[in-house]
């Protein structure tokens, strides 16, 4: 609704990414900082741990959405974390790519939804919250 045809085509045409994740193993990581300087949306930050809502004022770019989680990751060998502001990660994989020892990864994952299934065929209660297989 209120695309016309044409951006409507673009907009489809978009490749956003979502069925491939970041995925950081901190053992690997030398904490050159090299991801941080090439990731475009300034969403990795390298430093050191703190309460939430401090931290989210001292990364590389302020994370103010709260209803977004960050991922932080556990200690690094100087002490650091890695944190990572999911709500304005890309996926655009340029992390993985500069990443000289592998720490980040993109990994493909597959979303499967419960579908009507069985209570589609049997007079079953339906309950009031359905968990994602
Ligand atoms: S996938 Fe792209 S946007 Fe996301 S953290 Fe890596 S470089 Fe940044
Ligand atoms: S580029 Fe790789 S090794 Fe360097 S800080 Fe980022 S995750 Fe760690």
């Amino acid at each position: 609704m209120g695309f016309d045809a044409a951006t409507a085509f673009k907009e489809a045409s978009r490749c956003l990414n979502c069925d491939v994740q970041t995925v950081f193993n901190r053992q690997a990581c030398i904490e050159c900082d090299a991801c941080t300087d090439v990731c475009p949306m300034d969403c990795i930050t390298f430093t050191h741990n703190g309460e939430e809502a401090e931290l989210r004022t001292r990364l590389k770019a302020p994370a103010r959405d709260l209803s977004q989680a960050l991922y932080v990751s556990a200690p690094l060998k100087t002490g650091r974390v890695m944190v990572k502001d999911e709500d304005v990660c890309l996926h655009c994989g340029l992390c993985a790519e500069r990443c000289p020892t592998g720490a980040w990864d993109m990994q493909k994952f597959q979303l499967t939804t419960v579908q009507a299934g069985p209570y589609s065929r049997a007079a079953q209660p339906i309950p009031s919250t359905l968990e994602v297989a």
